[in-house]
């Protein structure tokens, strides 16, 4: 028997193991579990090309727990060690590596630990929650098993024994305070979590399988059962195979394995493939998101050659694509290095522009494939798009193909389609076009209704970011400006020449204005005269576009005037002066009719803009009955 000290200067590296991956206690199984991954992968590799002269079959992964030797035991059938390889890379390499991540991190409080603690301290890791650590190994060639042991100090020992099967057995003896893992449902629920997809099946005990009836039993008899491994992964997931293998059917199959607790089925699936400059695999799902932004809990998920590393893809991902759901794998994203540094990353750049370019281009054949069908999925998909073209350059331009505006009349423009229509039937000024928008076609229903009356096309913008999405059209597109129906009268949202002429003569429209100012309360009005079509609303409320965005934009985040979410709402009242209630009110003797009149005239008026609620909502209903009695 051997025994010796781990080459090691750091003085007691266990309890720092322990401290800097505090919140990662978890992760030593996956580690345990890549390594017998990767010792089975190697044997099959070495019998490929004849170098272990021995029958490669179907080795597995076992994971057992001893509850009353409080062990929990990881065995494999790989290619096993040599007591010099045990020395080799248990002893001196691994550990070295070990005191190279502490040397490193050791300043840093924990800042960075979800992702340092994602990679990087392999089979040492088994003493953030063991006592005593030993391996059993034998190796695939003739040498003898050997058996190494370590509780925790820097001594080890290390001496022959008698395994026959070839492989490595980890023992761990679980530490007094990490008895967790020694629970079923805790070691279940991480392989489930880390190793769901990993290329090797791992079996967790048993399981009873029902097998079919024999023919001639009776009714009543039981089916007969039998006891079978229970293999906790799918060793060969979707991903890992070629698109032209998989059938659509495949892809929804797969999305269910990913999310066992998702009942919705997804809209469409973009694979993706490469190997050069990087290898990326993966498959990434576009739910049904409708207005939800914030989907937080089925998130895309990074693999590392089918090994679970985290399900936060920040960074990685271009952020819109984060709404997504699936799974992507590359061994080429550096895991034990901080956010910034990864988004500095010259490999994670072309990875995110590749799946930003791969995403597009789907988008682009689905929209080509079937125009129909693509317009029935905008409203579940369009968040992705529009948040996608304000925060990508290319994603813009390349969803200048795709990008659907939507009338309030369920046509859907490709924004070029679009301005062709619009041009044709607007003759403004400054040749200037005007795009109009609603937001709420309830809501804004008189405003819509108006500007229909004038044939003009009203889009149906509808999406939480809407303000800033037309803001960067202004400022990407020539000549253009949005503005919503409510906005202002809509001869002044859209020019025309011929101009209507005013019944009041300037004398009146004073004496109106101090009329009328006299009654509406200051505070939330400014009364604005207008000479219009005798047959238009006498008062219209209108939000001026500009102050109405910048709010929007501020309370949505970025974008707009520092504080402007604070400001309290200002509207427009605008009088028609050519319409006959208006004339009434200027000629109206007593003060008292006057201010019913224009109180009644309005409260009609915020009636349409939704504005009147609670106390002055039942005001004004019960001065309408008094009115009809
Ligand atoms: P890494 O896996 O990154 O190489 P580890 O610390 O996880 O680092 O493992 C160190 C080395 O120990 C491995 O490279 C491998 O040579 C050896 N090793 C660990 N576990 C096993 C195993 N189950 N079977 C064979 N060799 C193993
Ligand atoms: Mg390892």
């Amino acid at each position: 028997m051997a025994t010796g000290n781990i080459n090691v200067s750091v003085e007691n590296i266990f309890p720092l193991i322990k401290k800097f991956l505090y919140s990662d206690h978890e992760i030593f199984l996956r580690e345990l579990i890549s390594n017998a991954t990767d010792a089975t992968l190697k044997l099959k590799h070495l019998t490929s090309i004849g170098e272990a002269k021995i029958e490669y079959g179907n080795p597995m992964i076992e994971v057992k727990i001893d509850k009353d030797n409080q062990t929990l035991h990881i065995i494999d059938q790989g290619v096993g060690m040599t007591a010099d390889e045990v020395e080799k890379y248990i002893n001196q390499i691994a550990f070295s590596g070990a005191e190279e991540f502490i040397e490193k991190y050791k300043d840093k409080n924990g800042k960075d630990a979800g992702i340092i603690g994602h990679f990087g301290l392999g089979f040492y890791s088994a003493f953030m929650v063991a006592k005593k650590v030993e391996i059993i190994t034998k190796s695939y060639t003739d040498a003898p098993a050997a058996h190494w042991t370590c509780d925790g100090s820097p001594a080890f020992t290390l001496e022959e024994t008698d395994k026959k099967e070839r492989g490595t057995e980890i023992i761990l003896h679980i530490a007094d305070d990490s008895t967790e893992f020694l629970e079923e449902n805790r070691i279940s629920g991480l392989l489930t979590k880390y190793n769901k997809f990993m290329p090797v099946p791992i079996k967790f005990g048993t399981r009873t399988e029902t097998l079919p009836k024999p023919e001639n039993t009776k009714e009543e008899d039981p089916a007969p059962t039998h006891e079978v491994d229970n293999i906790i992964n799918n060793p060969n997931p979707a991903w890992t195979k070629a698109p032209t293998d998989l059938k659509d059917e495949d892809y929804k199959n797969f999305y269910r394995e990913l999310y066992p607790m998702q009942f919705e089925e997804p809209l469409f699936n973009i694979h993706l493939n490469v190997d050069y400059p990087f290898n990326l695999t993966g498959i990434l799902y576009f739910p049904r998101l409708g207005q939800d932004m914030n989907m937080q809990k089925d998130r895309i998920q990074l693999y590392q050659n089918q090994v679970y590393v985290t399900d936060n893809v920040e960074g990685i991902v271009p952020e819109f694509l984060t709404m997504l759901r699936g799974v992507i794998d590359s061994p080429d994203i550096p895991l034990n290095v901080s956010r910034s540094y990864l988004q500095a990353d010259g490999a994670v750049k072309k990875i995110s522009s590749y799946i930003t370019r791969k995403v597009a281009d789907k988008l682009n054949s689905l929209f080509n494939e079937s125009r129909e069908d693509f317009e029935k999925k905008w409203d579940d998909i369009k968040i992705v798009i529009e948040y996608g073209m304000l925060s990508e350059d290319k994603f813009f331009e390349k969803a200048q193909k795709f990008a659907l505006y939507p009338t309030v009349d369920g046509t859907y423009f490709t924004y070029d389609e679009l301005v062709e229509k619009i041009k044709a039937n607007q003759t403004d000024k400054d040749d200037k076009l005007v795009i109009l928008y609603a937001g709420d076609k309830d809501a804004q229903h008189a405003y819509i209704a108006s500007a229909k009356e004038k044939g003009y096309e009203v889009l149906l913008l509808d999406s939480p970011i809407v303000s800033h999405l037309i803001q960067k059209l202004e400022s990407e597109k020539e000549k253009v400006s949005f503005v919503r129906v409510d906005g202002d009268h809509i001869d002044n949202l859209i020019k025309k020449d011929d101009e209507v002429i005013s019944k009041l003569n300037d004398e009146e429209k004073e004496s109106l204005k101090t009329v009328l100012e006299e009654i509406v309360p200051k505070t939330k009005f400014s009364v604005q005269l207008e000479a219009m079509d005798s047959n238009a609303s006498p008062f219209i409320i209108t939000q001026p576009e500009f102050m109405r965005r910048m709010k929007e934009m501020s309370q949505t985040g970025g974008g707009g005037m520092f504080g402007m979410g604070n400001m309290p709402e200002m509207y427009n009242l605008v009088v028609n002066t050519n319409h006959e209630l208006v004339g009434e009110i200027l000629n109206t003797k007593t003060k008292k009719k006057q201010e019913r009149l224009i109180n009644q005239a309005l409260d009609l008026a915020r009636l349409s803009q939704n504005l009147l609620k609670g106390e002055e909502l039942t005001a004004f209903i019960k001065r309408s009955y008094d009115m009809i009695k």
